[in-house]
């Protein structure tokens, strides 16, 4: 069984471990395996004189709330004076300017950065295999994909390369692969963590977000970058609850929703197994499960992909050749630069996506798709807002499957984005999410339950994950 953060602090305090000792052992535990490819840059030095500073703070009694805490951070956040590629050859050799709001508050407090994690170019992709530095391989299988796009992160959690990670999840992309790794993974409401210092995909769905080996240590992190920011006006002002205060492990009378429409067809048979065992664990327990309605579920994933690609498309317009990273160095004119930069730098996913989101925007189908799809999502988070009228949680599994084969969907792009089909919701209707560990199936591979909850309620979500929980063998 990992250690949570509160023992790992208490035997730092206690003299038995030191910052440096457990940092040693994580670099180690890089060392050790690095065909699993979860890292693109490791603080070795860094990390370790880090290590030793905050080593000091708590023999000076000045420790920071996440002291001696090891964090992985996707390379999608910006660090400053690190290389930032978002997994794309466009960035390999761009450096950020300045740190990301999320890690500057995890510096803050004393946490050690150890290094930067894999990820699908420009996170898109649901299984590593997008990355243009190679990809990443599921630690508890490595013929299985890890998820996407932070697969570095829930990867370096799950193998004991960090104690926590940052990722960054616009359809899913923390809890699937924390559901893949069996991890904990979770993603907060829209506008509850700045994403100053995140390189945007798709603006109004991106948000950052945790992994962890516990939901307790999720709340942790997230209790600390949460909030609002004035460099990221979409954050909100409210202040942020006690989250660990809400890890009561006690669910009598909380309302939970089963959407039944996602049950129907598509979920293996472990899976649905798994997700049923959490089912009757609640209600044993003394929580109130109701079916609850989705009437546009159907729409969920296209309408994602409508939107999501054209937020991308014009996101992604800034990497010209003439700005950030790489140039071709063939380009006789502008015209040049700008079609060979790009054509060489991206990789195919990134350029399938880009044509998708201009086209969906073009003059000629704007009305049709992107406007339309603008509609649905406002369909989509009405079945969410009255859903939430009766309950005060959603349960669903947070994958169909568990793990698959590289390979398996990489030929097939719509097999892949249909892997998305219970993580893309949260982010269409803003709301937070959280992917625990629920056991394994009979092939040994973890399996994930996703827990949502209404806006700016993290502290029912990490409640009920907390609850849920289970070890991954
Ligand atoms: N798999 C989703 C996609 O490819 C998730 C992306 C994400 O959350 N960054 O779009």
């Amino acid at each position: 069984m990992n250690p949570t953060y509160e023992s790992i602090r208490r035997s730092i305090e206690s003299g038995e471990t030191s910052c440096e000792t457990i940092t040693a052992e994580m670099l180690g535990a890089i060392d050790d395996r690095p065909g699993l490819n979860a890292f693109l840059a490791v603080f070795r030095e860094n990390a370790i004189a880090r290590a030793r500073e905050v080593d000091r703070k708590f023999r000076d009694g000045t420790a920071g709330r996440l002291a001696g805490m090891v964090v992985a951070v996707k390379d999608v956040l910006c660090l400053r004076g690190e290389r930032v590629t978002c997994g794309s050859k466009i960035l390999e050799s761009f450096e950020s300017l300045y740190d990301a709001t999320a890690v500057s508050r995890l510096l803050n407090e004393d946490v050690i950065v150890i290094g930067k994690t894999n990820m699908d170019e420009f996170a898109m992709g649901s299984s590593s295999e997008h990355s243009a530095f190679g990809p990443v391989l599921n630690p508890v299988d490595s013929t299985r994909v890890p998820g996407g796009s932070s697969s570095g992160s829930g990867a370096a959690v799950a193998a004991g390369m960090a104690h926590t990670a940052l990722g960054t999840d616009t359809g899913g992309s923390i809890r699937q692969p924390a559901a893949f790794c069996g991890v904990v993974g979770m993603k907060p409401t829209y506008g509850r963590v700045s994403r100053y210092g995140l390189v945007a995909l798709s603006s109004s769905f991106d948000q950052i977000g945790p992994f962890a080996h516990s939901t307790a240590d999720a709340a942790r992190v997230l209790q600390v970058i949460a909030g609002k920011d004035d460099a990221d006006s979409t954050t909100s002002q409210d202040p942020v609850p006690d989250y660990l205060a809400s890890l009561t492990k006690d669910v009598r009378g909380l309302r939970i929703g089963i959407p039944e429409e996602f049950l129907k067809e598509g979920i293996c048979d472990d899976v649905l197994a798994a997700f049923h065992r959490a089912v009757d664990r609640l209600k044993e327990a003394g929580a109130k499960i109701s079916n609850v309605r989705l009437p546009h579920a159907r729409y969920h994933i296209a309408t994602y992909y409508i939107l999501m690609t054209a937020e991308a498309s014009s996101n992604l317009a800034r990497f010209d050749g003439a700005r950030y990273g790489y140039r071709s160095p063939r380009a006789k004119d502008l015209q040049e630069m700008y079609l060979l930069s790009r054509s060489e730098g991206f990789g195919q996913e990134v350029k399938r996506r880009i044509m998708l989101g201009t086209y969906v925007l073009s003059a000629g189908y704007y009305d049709a798709y992107y406007l339309k799809g603008q509609r649905v999502r406002r369909l989509i988070q009405s079945d969410f807002l009255e859903a939430f009228r009766a309950v005060d949680a959603l349960l669903m599994p947070t994958t169909p499957t568990t793990a698959f084969r590289f390979g398996e969907k990489a030929s097939d792009p719509l097999q892949m984005y249909l892997s998305d089909v219970f993580t893309v919701s949260a982010n269409l209707a803003g709301t937070p999410a959280i992917s625990v560990p629920a056991g394994n199936d009979s092939e040994g591979l973890p399996i994930g339950i996703q827990v949502m909850g209404k806006h700016f309620d993290e502290a029912t979500v990490l409640k009920v994950g907390d609850f849920l929980e289970e070890e991954v063998t």
